[in-house]
């Protein structure tokens, strides 16, 4: 059982890389690879150097900017 869930809510991808002390989905881990990208290079740096949780209002500021919308439907289960 893997207790381990994408930090935004919703998204019930599987997890693939920590943001800050939560994780987050391959895909969501993009976007905010994105987000940090587009906040300069200033910001890129600045979370390398951050510790895992020093790093966890930057990951709430951004999953505040994403949507839920586009993740896909996994209600539906296997039969
Ligand atoms: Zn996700």
């Amino acid at each position: 059982m893997n207790d381990l869930q994408c930090m935004i809510q919703g998204c019930q991808a599987k997890v693939y890389s920590p943001a800050g002390t939560q994780h987050v989905c391959k895909e969501h881990f993009l976007s905010f690879l994105t987000w940090r990208r587009r906040k300069g290079a200033q910001m890129f740096v600045h979370y390398a150097g951050l510790s895992m949780d020093q790093r966890d209002p930057i990951a709430a500021e951004w999953s505040k900017t994403v949507s839920t919308v586009e993740a896909p439907s996994t209600t539906a289960s296997k039969p």
